[in-house]
Parts: C-alpha cells; structure tokens; sequence
C-alpha cells in the first residue's frame, strides 16, 4: 500500500513537473534547429565609471549622449529647457517633467544620475526626480543614501507601489546606474486589461525591483487603475526642482524572439 502511495506521488510529481516544463518552452523549433536563425551580433558597449559615461549597445536608441536635448521636449512639445553641461543634463526647477519626441513601449532602458552634492533636504525633498516608463510607471530617483523616507518612495521604488528590494544606493554627488526592463500593459479592444505592465529594475547592478507588476499608473498617495492607452508612449523624466543630474540615457525596444 505505501509503495502504491509512493509510486502515485511520483508520477504525480513527474506530471507536473513535465506540465512546468513544457508550459515555458513555446516554440515550434525542434531542439537545437539548425535552420533556428541566430541572434543579431551587436557590440555590447561598456559600462560606465565615476569619471566618464558607459558606451550604449550598438543597437540601443541614444536619447541622450552627453550633448543636446534634441530627442526631448517638454508636454506641450516645447525645446526641453533642463541645463546641459559638462556631459550632463541637470533638472532646471520649475520648467517641467521632459519627455521623449519618440514613444516607447517594451523596453531595455539604461539611465545614469547623480543627487545633489552637500544636500540639506530630508525624505522626498531630498534629490528626488523620476523616470515615468510611458510617463505614466515611476521608477523614483531620489537621493536614498542615509536618508530616511517611505519604503515605497525610496530610490529604485515603483512610486507608491513596491519597495526596492535592497537599497543600493552610492553617496550624493556620485554617478549612479538603473537599467530597467520594461513590458507595458495590453488592453482587448474595448479597454479590458489584458495583461498588467512588468518592471524589473537593477540599481547600481543589483536587483532592484524582480519582474513586479504595477497595479496601475503610479501617483502621490493615490493607486489609480489602469486606463486604456497606446502600446508605445514617450518616457519622462520628473521635475521634481531639485537639481538632478542625468547622463548616458539610451533605450532598446523589445520584441519577442522567433
Ligand atoms: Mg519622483
């Protein structure tokens, strides 16, 4: 009896096992194709340092590179009016969030900021700015180094909605990193919610944020629901009027593999 137990539990394990399998692999290659197509040879680039930018993937749409603002625009598609100097674009207070000429969906993102030197602020006030996936999912920029806030607003947070997983934080003044791959929402033909957007963020590095899903577009004490929109929208980036600083910004669209 307790073999036929043992032996019931094994080929149950063995079903659902094979059952996890074969739901991931979702292909009609066979095994090892040789007519699969290959995957497109790109130069990697090279990561960035303290003194000088990382160089994008050769395949990566640059929308900033150190020089002009040419590929943004603030809301009402006005020159964007944050400060470029020195390889940098810093916040200018009070002009307004800039946004990207061209829209994005399902993204690779790299974004590489700097807080404030000497800050005097606290909490939100301290460093904050945002990088808005479609302008609508914040992934909060904020001065997090030894200063204390709300776990969901803190640096590398989805703003209001997940916590960072650990706080990776380097000191104010230094050249930090998000890389952030995106998927956005889809929506049927009459604006049901098909599947939520995805998001995992690595800060400095090191995972931030593993493949969470915002509940909706984030916001300031509020969790609003999804609202039908576009597949692709322009990212933004928050005036939040405290100089921030950003360099070497570049994105990736993704599509599924064949
Ligand atoms: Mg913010």
């Amino acid at each position: 009896m307790k073999k036929c137990l043992l032996m019931t539990r094994t080929v149950l394990l063995l079903a659902s096992t094979s059952h996890v399998c074969c739901a991931q692999i979702q292909t009609s290659w066979k095994i090892h194709d040789p007519h699969r197509p290959v995957p497109p040879v790109i130069d990697p680039g090279t990561p960035g340092t303290q003194d000088s930018p990382g160089r994008p993937p050769s395949d990566a749409v640059v929308l900033f590179d150190g020089k002009d603002l040419s590929k943004w625009a603030h809301k009402d598609g006005s020159p964007a009016k944050w400060k470029v100097e020195n390889g940098y674009v810093e916040v200018a207070a009070k002009t307004g969030y800039i946004y990207t000429r061209d829209a994005f969906g399902d993204s690779q993102l790299h974004i590489e900021f700097a807080e404030p030197a000497a800050p005097k602020e606290e909490s939100q006030e301290r460093g904050n700015s945002g990088v808005f996936l479609m302008g609508l999912y914040e992934i909060q920029v904020l001065d997090s180094y030894e200063n204390k806030t709300y776990a969901d607003g803190q640096a590398a947070a989805v703003y209001g909605q997940y916590p960072p997983l650990v706080n990776a934080s380097r000191p104010p003044g230094q050249w930090q990193a998000y890389d952030i791959v995106f998927h956005g929402p889809r929506f049927d033909k009459d604006g049901k919610l098909l599947r939520p957007a995805s998001v995992t963020v690595f800060h400095n590095g090191v995972l931030a944020q593993d493949h969470v899903q915002p509940t909706g577009p984030t916001a300031h004490g509020a969790r609003p629901p999804y609202q039908v929109h576009a597949e692709k929208l322009p990212l933004a980036l928050q005036d939040h009027g405290n100089p921030v600083r950003f360099r070497n910004i570049w994105i990736r669209e993704l599509k599924t593999p064949d």
